[in-house]
């Protein structure tokens, strides 16, 4: 056995080192080596520890993260483990897949010392391994959380037990309740709703007509409470405005200009059927009745934008142009505003002599300049 001597980098003391079985040439060259590593004495070692776990203590606690229970000792060196742990969870390319975030707030809540110290060699990988039941009990516990907080119920008596989902999607809305419902298929037919096949549900497209989306699903949702159904809907907007009644109501009577088929250019008239205004309607000049709506030609712009301003209609952009398309028309035509008169015709006995049509010429008409 050979004896060598390292200096501390720390405080410069010599530190015995005993090598087994080596040679005192082996034991010297592996003593440099110790020092040109940084080799500690025992109590610098101890220092510097203290330091490193007292800086994590600190970067965890302003982190957000809780305190830890377990001995002085214990905590110490496990706040060093959970930064470096929490370090290599956030980063990894796991990270951002489904139920992830879930996995980090697990173990962000971890309080034990000793959970930490057992878990100081583990890989994320074997980590979310060993956690999978827990990830997966919080996850079921999370979604029944946003599924209680999503309910709205009606005051009074209840038309159905079950729930009616509405679900908000992009460019259209579903609402579903799992029975046949007479009075639910009549509410959600009432405004604008039909059956889709295809997903054994209710829906209607949110095209311009329909204004904010997020307002249909409020008056949907409204709807369907003042009817005495229970209500399931997860945006919290929509569900808020649902609650209030703050919500612009549809606009359900629309003019606008008809593309394709028989009616191509001409206005469309449309309305809620419980509103009566067919008479007024085919009282435009030239109007057609076709299948549930009414169309205009456009050469009658001007009594459709008179029809749509008395009764509260909104205009497509499609039908605006027709009508200023048709103004612009009417301003570009001849305007007639000063008639020559003709010059009289005179008779042998030199009185002027006037003609049917030039007497029937309104005198303002005349040019009187
Ligand atoms: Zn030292």
């Amino acid at each position: 056995m050979a004896t060598g001597y390292v200096k501390c980098a720390g405080c410069g003391e010599e530190i015995k080192i005993k090598c087994m079985g080596k040679s005192s040439k082996d034991t010297e060259r592996y003593c440099r080596w110790l020092e040109s590593q940084g080799h500690l004495c025992a109590d610098c070692e101890e220092k510097e520890r203290a330091a490193e776990n007292a800086a994590a203590a600190e970067a965890n606690k302003a982190a957000g993260l809780l305190d830890l229970a377990g001995s002085e000792k214990q905590i110490a060196w496990a706040e060093t483990i959970r930064q470096n742990l929490i370090q290599e969870i956030e980063s990894d390319p796991m990270n951002g897949s489904d139920g992830y975030d879930v996995f980090v707030r697990l173990v962000k809540e971890k309080t034990q010392a000793s959970w930490w110290i057992d878990h100081r060699d583990m890989t994320v990988k074997s980590l979310v391994r060993e956690m999978a039941d827990e990830i997966k009990a919080a996850m079921v516990e999370e979604a029944e959380g946003a599924q209680e907080e999503a309910l709205l119920k009606p005051q009074g008596e209840l038309e159905s037990s079950l729930v009616a989902e509405i679900r908000l999607l992009s460019g259209e809305l579903r609402v579903s309740l799992a029975e046949k419902n007479d009075k639910f298929r009549q509410v959600v037919k009432s405004i604008g709703f039909r059956w889709d096949w295809d997903h054994s549900c209710w829906y209607r497209p949110l095209g311009f007509q329909a204004g904010n989306p997020v307002d249909r699903a409020a008056e949907t949702a409204h709807r369907l409470l003042e009817a005495g159904f229970i209500v399931r809907l997860y945006d919290e907007e929509a569900r808020a405005k649902a609650i209030s009644g703050e919500f612009e109501p549809e606009q359900r009577r629309w003019v606008v200009k008809s593309v394709g088929g028989k009616y191509d250019g001409w206005f469309r008239i449309s309305w809620p059927r419980e509103d009566d205004l067919y008479n007024a309607a085919q009282a435009l000049p030239g109007s057609k009745y076709y299948s549930g709506d009414v169309y205009v030609p456009a050469d009658a712009a001007l009594e459709v934008a008179d029809f749509a301003e008395r009764y509260d209609f909104a205009l497509s952009e499609g039908a605006k142009g027709l009508i200023e398309g048709h103004q612009a028309a009417l301003s570009q035509g001849v305007v007639v505003d000063k008639i020559k008169k003709p010059k009289p015709s005179v008779s042998d006995d030199g009185i002027p002599k006037l003609s049917p049509e030039q007497s029937e010429v309104d005198d303002d008409l005349l040019d009187n300049d």
